[in-house]
């Protein structure tokens, strides 16, 4: 047999799919704490917005960059929303965020080059970066600091062959959310040593509170990269529509880069996504109050346990420390967990050698077998 790709070989799994793949294993119910899936049904209108198109014959190719009314409705969002300056030539509807992510890479990175990811951060960062031939080097994200990025850690992690920052927030696996002040930092920090600002805004309408800031606000020399879904924000992961927001050069170069992967995005999805923007958006509100409630109720029961954790202020997920439980092994500790008491979390070394100690726990999951599962971990 001829060699596999050495590079394709050498990117890791995904731990939360080998978490995954052990819980689907095992004959008894499993308690699911580990998949950032919403637990909410996919919107009425949205669905109605694909019926709709697959009615009237939606069902052919259509442009690298996506449906026209579709770009020009998320150009409207990020303004009204995000704060981004953006007219329709700079959007790019993708495979959902991570088809975002991998145009922003794909367009921005060379062969050998290092990306900055943060440690603890999505694994998927490091992976896309593998799997286009660079080199994925963690800035780290500590608990001393509120799992924020310093600016003098990430400084310190440039280095002459450095291409690219990568940054996620509302962040996961933390529920950090990002102070404006370090937002613009972080443009100033990318300037100064000529890199591009790759920012994954997955979860920029599930906060709890303060509000998101996107980093492309100051943009002030067409630097920043902006990396959106429809698949959180209105329970819409399986059909698969995301969009990037870049300087025009690039989202022509990302646009053009979806040519050989995937011609274009499923049109039936693009126009739910569409219907998704254009409809009511209190369903968006009510999904976000109820990660809110149960994010609440957690945070509550892991105090009357004496169990640490990190308040979520965005996405959906909760950071629970268990490093005086897990020995220092908190792989083999999460599953066990899952063998001996029914529990599937996310151990926090998927997320970097930064979440050693840690487990990553999903508040997308009913409220009763959250608060089930936190007891289960408590004991
Ligand atoms: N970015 C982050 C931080 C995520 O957690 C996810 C999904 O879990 C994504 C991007 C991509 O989401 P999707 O490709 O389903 O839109």
């Amino acid at each position: 047999m001829p060699e596999i790709s050495p590079h394709a070989l050498r990117m890791p799994r995904s731990g939360i799919r080998e978490v995954m793949d052990l819980a689907w294993s095992l004959p008894g119910p499993v308690i699911g704490l580990h998949v950032g899936e919403p637990s909410f049904p996919t919107p009425a209108h949205v669905l109605e917005g694909a019926r709709r198109a697959l009615d009237e014959g939606e069902t052919r190719y259509v442009s690298n960059a996506g449906i026209p009314p579709l770009r020009a409705a998320i150009a409207a969002k990020v303004g009204e929303r995000n704060g981004l300056r953006a007219a329709a030539e700079n959007v790019v509807v993708t495979t959902g965020g991570m088809g975002a992510l991998y145009a922003a890479l794909g367009a921005t990175t060379r062969t050998d080059d290092e990306v900055l990811v943060p440690d603890p951060g999505w694994p998927n960062f490091a992976m896309a970066v593998q799997l286009l031939q660079a080199k994925p080097v963690g800035y780290p994200l500590l608990p001393e600091h509120g799992f924020l990025p310093r600016i003098e850690d990430v400084e310190a992690a440039v280095t002459d062959r450095t291409r690219a920052i990568v940054v996620n927030f509302p962040s996961n696996p933390l529920g950090a959310v990002l102070p404006a002040a370090l937002a613009e930092q972080l443009c100033r920090l990318a300037d100064e040593h000529d890199l591009w600002l790759i920012s994954d805004e997955c979860y920029d309408e599930i906060t709890f509170g303060g509000e998101h800031v996107s980093p492309g606000r100051w943009d002030e020399q067409e630097r920043v990269l902006s990396c959106f879904s429809f698949s959180k924000t209105y329970a819409m992961t399986g059909m698969r529509v995301g969009y990037l927001v870049a300087p025009e050069a690039l989202a022509e170069t990302g646009a053009k880069m979806q040519e050989p992967l995937i011609a274009c995005v499923n049109a039936p999805a693009q126009f739910a996504a569409l219907a998704a923007l254009e409809g009511p958006q209190d369903v968006v509100a009510e999904m976000r109050d109820a990660y809110r409630e149960r994010r609440d109720a957690a945070a509550a029961q892991l105090d009357r346990d004496g169990v640490g954790y990190l308040l979520p202020q965005g996405a959906f997920y909760l950071w629970v420390d268990v490093r005086d439980r897990c020995d220092g092994d908190v792989k083999a500790w999460s599953l066990e967990l899952l063998r001996e008491r029914g529990v599937a979390v996310a151990p926090g070394t998927t997320f970097g050698a930064g979440g050693e100690g840690w487990i990553r726990v999903s508040l997308a999951t009913a409220t009763d077998d959250l608060l089930e599962g936190l007891a289960r971990i408590a004991a």
